[in-house]
Order: structure tokens, then sequence, then C-alpha cells
């Protein structure tokens, strides 16, 4: 089974992928954990490019074919492989980030980037999409808390570009109601990790 966890920044993505692949292994399930943009050697590299390196603005366009092309590698080197040997793959963001930041706030289109992905990745889309949601002004305010503010070049991004992918995330949503499934992201790390293992309950052997 191929599980992804979206969001926007602050929302306690990474954390609750952690914790729901240990939730899975607890059920005696054998997990991948992994994340985009990165999660195979050709992905972590064009994931430096993206976020440490030289060049601090790239062209919209280029930056979303290079989204595309560190997934097809993800895809082929590590997802794939993974869902044939029968394990399930916990993924930290995948398609719908593309579709939310470069799509949507970024305005390339829905298409462009379902287009990129149908090239790139043979369209590969999760069993499941677990979308963390909580007001952004909030996400903001626990990042901040935490300390844990981001230090790649993507910091600059102000707080309308935020508000553009939350809203692109809520549209994905509803447009797909049976493979996303929109999850509240407040409250204790234990109780959103509750709320994802019962948005699978029809997944779990
Ligand atoms: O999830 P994480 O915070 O590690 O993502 C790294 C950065 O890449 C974030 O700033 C995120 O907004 C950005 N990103 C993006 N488009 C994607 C995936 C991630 O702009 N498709």
């Amino acid at each position: 089974r191929f599980i992804t966890l979206e969001g926007g920044e602050g929302v306690g993505k990474s954390t609750q992928a952690k914790a729901l692949a240990a939730a899975l292994r607890a059920r005696g399930l054998d997990v991948v954990e992994t994340r985009e943009p990165g999660g195979s050697d050709g992905a972590e590299a064009i994931r430096r490019l993206l976020l440490e390196g030289a060049v601090d603005r790239w062209n919209a366009r280029a930056e979303a074919l290079l989204f595309a092309a560190a997934r097809a590698d993800h895809v082929a080197r590590t997802i794939r492989p993974a869902i044939e040997a029968g394990r399930w793959v916990v993924c930290d963001r995948f398609l719908d980030s593309s579709i939310a930041y470069q799509g949507g706030a970024d305005g390339l289109g829905d298409e462009a980037i379902r287009t990129l992905h149908a090239i790139g990745s043979a369209g590969c889309l999760p069993d499941r999409t677990l979308l963390l949601d909580m007001p952004v002004f909030d996400a903001a305010f626990r990042q901040a808390e935490a300390g844990i503010a981001n230090s790649d070049r993507f910091e600059k991004r102000d707080e309308a570009f935020h508000d553009r992918v939350a809203e692109s995330f809520r549209r994905i949503a509803a447009q797909e109601p049976v493979r996303i499934r929109t999850i509240n992201a407040q409250g204790s790390p234990q109780e959103v990790t509750a709320r994802l293992i019962e948005a699978l309950a029809d997944l779990l052997p």
C-alpha cells in the first residue's frame, strides 16, 4: 500500500509520518518511510539543488520540472519496488504538493502538473492521501514556537502564498474524496495519529 501525507508548512507532517509508520509497524506491517523532494539518490540530489542550490529564483516551469524529475526517480527507485515487494510506503509529500505549490500557488495549473506526472511517473497515485489541515496562521505560529522555521530558500514565501497553497489543497481534496482524506491537524500528536489510522481503517489488514 502507498500512503502519502500532505499539507502546508508547520502542520506536523514529518512528525506524523514517523508516528504513522511506527503505528503501522506495531500492527505487524513492513513499512518504508520516505519523503519528497527526495527519497532516492537522484531525488535527494535534486532536493539539494532546489533547497540549498546556488539558484535563488527558478523559473516556475523549470522548478516544476525539477520536482517532477525528482519524483520520477523516487517512484522508480524507491516507491514502486517497495510496493511490488508487498511493503507499505509512507511518504511525506507527493504529487498533491506539486499540484498545490507549483500548480496552484505558483499558478501553473493542475493539468500541467498532472501531465508532468504522467510523463515522469506513469501517473503513479497513492492508495490514500492524508491531508493535514489547520489554519495557516496556527501552523505558522506552531512553527515559530517550535523554532523550526524553514531555513531553505522557500522560507521567503509570504502569507498570501501559503494561503494559496492551503486553498489549493482543499480544492483538490474536494475533487478526490475517496483517495484524499482531510484530517484535523490540531490537538495532541497522539490524537492526530489516531485520526490518521482511522482514515486508513478500510485499507488495514
Ligand atoms: O516538507 P518540507 O518542509 O521538507 O519541504 C521542503 C520545502 O519544499 C518546503 O518549503 C516546501 O514548501 C517546498 N516544496 C515545494 N513544492 C513541492 C514540495 C515541497 O515548494 N512540490
